[in-house]
């Protein structure tokens, strides 16, 4: 008998429906003997509406409502798993995550989380509950409601595998388990049975939602055994079958890990290039530029300053496309009437691509071969980071598409 987490996604729990399927499997894999808890997000779109909602009412809303409104959807989907597992004829409760308590900082909106107190999940797991608890939520030191980011849900399951040792952690979603690139994007993406930690950590910062990054940390962190797998089969199939599907998120590189070099494609929208044109280019140049945009809570991304020309520089960097305005400002009122640029301008229509993969370490020409296959479709490269495990450009967003395809395509991952 195990202790087992299961986190379920919103179009996994899009419906009464739905939620029925996953309260049938839940209950399988109680009847099979293990101590179960269930962390599911709020129904599909609900979050968005919720939001939504907020914003019909002003467009600079308080962050700290917003997260008091938006911690609802999970709320409900809580309630309702505990109704159809009880249908189910199983034990079942809920909490959420103030009653647990999850315990996160004050990060309105993108809180992380600090302590979680199994204690009174562990009395309930003791007397044959299946205990059910929000995703995406928590509360700060003050008693307020916080959010742990957009797709935080898993970062909530993790971590309450985390907490309470649970002997592994699986995250059912609406794809049977992580691809060489997003599956929605390029139809012949193949699914990977394993993916390194280190891998599955870049392919998340870079872009891909199918797991949220903080998620895929503090699985690292504390060695959580994480497996990505479909909650869209039937739910009665044989559990050990179903407890070897999907994708395993590895902490070792082993013999029998695929030996591609590339081990897949990942892509970002969310991000909105920053040109500064015409800066002298004296020492502190950069950080009199991004001093103030750290100041104003701004993460920034990518970084490129040109080669000088006449003692003159071009400075770009990237940052969340939601706080591009925010960073524009900054930099004309605080940046601006110290460094007297000739232009400072933002773009949004870009978009970054990135190929991951751990065989880079041993392989020379990736980089080449990648700026090749984007030439030959005609795509021009803005901006160019890499680190041992991945390349990552930033090209216009309207090539994003075909970028991915024919990376995909070129490194051989169809
Ligand atoms: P959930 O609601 O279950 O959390 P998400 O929409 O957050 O689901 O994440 C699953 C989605 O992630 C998939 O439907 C898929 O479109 C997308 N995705 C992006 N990159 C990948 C990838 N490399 N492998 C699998 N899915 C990916
Ligand atoms: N419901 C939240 C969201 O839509 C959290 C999650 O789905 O993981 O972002
Ligand atoms: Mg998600």
């Amino acid at each position: 008998m195990s202790l087992i987490v299961h986190k379920y996604g919103g179009t996994s729990m899009g419906s009464t429906e739905r939620i029925q399927n996953v309260a049938r499997r839940v209950a399988k894999w109680h009847r099979a003997g293990h101590q179960m808890v269930v962390v599911p997000s709020a129904m599909s779109g609900e979050t968005n509406r919720l939001l939504g909602l907020a914003r019909e009412i002003t467009d600079n809303p308080d962050p700290r409502e917003l997260d008091q409104i938006a911690a609802t959807g999970e709320q409900v989907s809580v309630g309702l798993l505990a109704l159809a597992l009880q249908k189910q004829g199983v034990k079942a409760r809920s909490y959420t995550g103030w009653q647990v308590p999850v315990r996160t900082n004050s990060a309105y909106t993108k809180a992380r989380i600090e302590s979680i107190d199994d204690a009174r999940v562990r009395e309930d797991l003791g007397n044959g509950y299946v205990v059910i608890i929000t995703g995406f939520q928590g509360i700060d030191g003050a008693g307020s409601i916080t959010t742990l980011g957009r797709g935080g849900s898993d970062t909530s399951a993790v971590a309450v595998a985390a907490a309470l040792k649970a002997e592994e952690c699986l995250i059912y979603t609406d794809v049977d388990g992580v691809y060489t690139t997003d599956p929605r994007i390029e139809p012949d993406a193949r699914r990977l049975a394993k993916i390194t930690f280190e891998e599955m950590l870049e392919m998340a910062s870079l872009g891909s939602k199918v797991l949220q990054i903080r998620s895929v940390e503090f699985a690292g962190k504390y060695k959580v055994k994480t497996r990505v797998l479909s909650s869209l089969t039937d739910p009665d199939i044989d559990l050990q079958e179903e407890a070897q599907s999907g994708t395993l998120i590895t902490y070792e590189e082993d013999d029998t890990m695929e030996q591609a070099v590339i081990s897949g494609i990942a892509f970002n929208r969310d991000e909105a290039k920053i040109t500064i044109a015409g800066v002298p280019d004296k020492p502190g140049v950069a950080y009199r530029i991004l001093g103030p945009v750290a100041q104003a809570n701004v993460d920034v991304d990518m970084i490129i300053q040109n080669a000088s020309h006449d003692g003159m520089t071009d400075f770009s960097f990237t940052v969340h496309r939601n706080e591009l305005q925010k960073a524009l400002d900054v930099l004309q009122a605080k940046v601006q009437p110290e460094i007297n640029a000739r232009e400072i301008s933002g773009d949004n229509q870009i978009c970054k691509v990135s190929v991951v993969g751990i065989g880079m370490r041993s392989h020379v020409g990736i980089a080449s071969q990648m700026f090749e296959t984007l030439a030959a479709e005609g795509i021009n490269i803005q901006m160019i980071s890499t680190s041992e495990i991945k390349i990552s450009v930033v090209i216009a967003d309207k090539y994003m598409e075909l970028a991915v395809r024919a990376l995909h395509k070129a490194f051989g991952l169809s």
